[in-house]
């Protein structure tokens, strides 16, 4: 059975005061749970923050991205062992918000996860196809393009103890989530891609979907046999929406 994740993204939202009552309610109804994580990835200034407020809870913490570099004159970076200074144990790499605001390519996105991987962190790699892709029937190309820039540069290996997110551009943070079918369909194809290199590293792989999940889709989200738990943005800002998604992976896994 391989491991289930639910992991938040909060983006660019938070405040001291605001992070400490969320998280405490979110911290009260997050259970330690064999077969899942959980997890929260903050803005860098509150992980200090967020480190004291979670520590030895059934809630990790992490970044929304990690610089492809480990040191040196990169004014604005911060390095895979500096958020791994701060206890987080996940980091996000190639959000799409990444890639079409700030021009994260392939490329690059593919040297995040490997810098990630370098400081020991569970790096998320995101990959979707716009609505404009899924519309010209050119999903799975996209999807393929987007992993193997890691798969075909650093082996079936480096995802080995990674996450995979399938985030449907179209989906993220509109209301309009993936139906279960196309979410099993682009999973299947991802794992599918993945077997071809190495089949075990693939059916060990957790892949999280992403893309207006709530508590009230979460259920039947995860009920799918390639779907192992959610990268969840706007449902993470609210403290009941966000655990009631954990218990549905929890849910899945017992
Ligand atoms: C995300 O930020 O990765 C995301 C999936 O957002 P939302 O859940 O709000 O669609």
């Amino acid at each position: 059975m391989r491991i289930g994740h639910v992991v938040g993204n909060w983006k660019l939202n938070g405040s001291l005061s605001g992070n400490e009552t969320l998280l405490g309610s979110v911290k009260a109804a997050v259970p330690k749970a064999a077969g899942c994580r959980f997890g929260v990835c903050v803005p860098y200034p509150y992980l200090a923050q967020v480190k004291d407020l979670l520590a030895g809870s059934g809630v990790e913490w992490g970044g929304q991205d990690c610089s492809r570099f480990d040191k040196g004159a990169y004014t604005g970076e911060v390095s895979g062992a500096m958020l791994a200074e701060f206890g987080c144990t996940y980091a996000i790499v190639g959000h799409s918000e990444r890639r079409t605001i700030f021009g994260d390519t392939d490329g690059v996105v593919a040297e995040k996860f490997a810098a990630a991987r370098r400081a020991k962190l569970t790096a998320i790699l995101c990959v979707g196809e716009t609505l404009e892709e899924r519309e010209r029937g050119v999903t799975e190309e996209v999807l393929a393009r987007q992993l193997d820039a890691v798969l075909e540069n650093q082996g079936a290996a480096a995802l080995d103890g990674a996450l995979l997110a399938y985030e449907p551009v179209w989906a993220i943070g509109t209301g309009r989530t993936a139906t279960v079918a196309q979410a099993q369909a682009a999973h299947a194809f991802l794992r599918g891609r993945v077997a071809k290199k190495d089949a075990r590293v693939a059916e060990a792989l957790p892949i999280l979907y992403g893309g207006s999940v709530k508590a009230a889709n979460a259920a039947e989200l995860f009920a799918m046999p390639d779907v192992d738990g959610g990268l969840i943005g706007g449902a993470s800002l609210v403290a009941e929406e966000f655990a009631a998604i954990c218990q549905a992976a929890i849910a899945r896994k017992g």
